[in-house]
């Protein structure tokens, strides 16, 4: 069994009795399907044969059995070196998936992106979730980057985002203009926005945590949904394994950083 992310969409192998089938959801956590038949927070992850032998053991129906990869999942997460984005970023890459974020906030800036499209404004992941390491990074880079020291930002929860404008190719960081106009798409959805900052102006940069300072985030503590049972039902388990997922990063990008 294995995931591959493409275009922003998993698409999932499933190999049943010598029946093969794609699912498609929308993202790795996708709100309605609760993960019902998923194999969740399993170690080690059941391989194909043994998969096979436990579904002869307990037949499922093939659509709703959704594998989701517990311990390499995070593997797949699309990420930029430093440079990418025309300045200094650290020795480390930036993690640029959007799956990394949390499944709420995710959703919210799917839907920025796809508003600010509708408006002719194509936009780019920076950086979504960031490692401690990677934050104390930043704050060892100067004020001009952070000064917020690592479990202090909220990029450290999978609840904030940098973004950027792109025009023909290139992401231009200088337009005020063209940032306000981002900045409201993102503010329309309940999101703070960088932009509003001085020091430093952030234009790029959105987060929301439903009202749950820093201090609350960093001892486990989740943001409030508004029909959560609805929308997210399983967003304790998502979280759980996303913590997962972050902490591998964690461990994989500690090793490259800047001391
Ligand atoms: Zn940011």
């Amino acid at each position: 069994m294995r995931i591959i992310s493409k275009a922003g969409v998993l698409i999932i192998n499933l190999i049943v009795f010598g029946f093969s089938a794609q699912a498609q959801i929308e993202g790795l956590f996708a709100p309605y399907d609760c993960r019902r038949h998923a194999e969740v927070m399993v170690e080690p992850v059941i391989d194909t044969l043994s998969s096979i032998s436990l579904q002869a053991l307990n037949p499922v129906q093939p659509e709703l059995d959704i594998i989701i990869d517990t311990l390499n999942g995070w593997k797949d997460w699309r990420f930029v070196q430093n440079f990418q984005y025309g300045k200094d970023r650290g020795d480390m890459p930036m993690i640029v998936e959007v799956n990394a974020l949390h499944p709420y906030f995710r959703d919210q800036i799917i839907t920025l992106i796809a508003n600010c499209k509708q408006q002719g404004i194509d936009l780019a992941v920076v950086e979504s979730y960031r490692t401690h390491a990677k934050q104390s990074e930043y704050k060892g880079m100067g004020k001009k980057y952070t000064r917020s020291g690592a479990g202090k930002s909220k990029h450290q929860y999978g609840l904030a985002v940098d973004l950027v404008p792109i025009v023909d190719s290139v992401a231009v960081w200088d337009d005020k203009i063209l940032w306000k106009r981002i900045g409201v798409v993102g503010e329309q959805l309940g999101l703070r926005w960088g932009g509003r900052w001085k020091k430093p102006y952030d234009p790029g940069h959105f987060e929301w945590t439903g009202g749950v300072p820093t201090s609350q985030l960093s001892v486990g503590k989740l943001p409030p949904i508004v029909n959560q049972e609805q929308n997210y039902p399983c967003i304790e388990d998502d979280i759980k394994l996303l913590q997962r997922y972050w902490k591998e990063w964690e461990i994989n990008q500690s090793s490259m950083a800047r001391k």
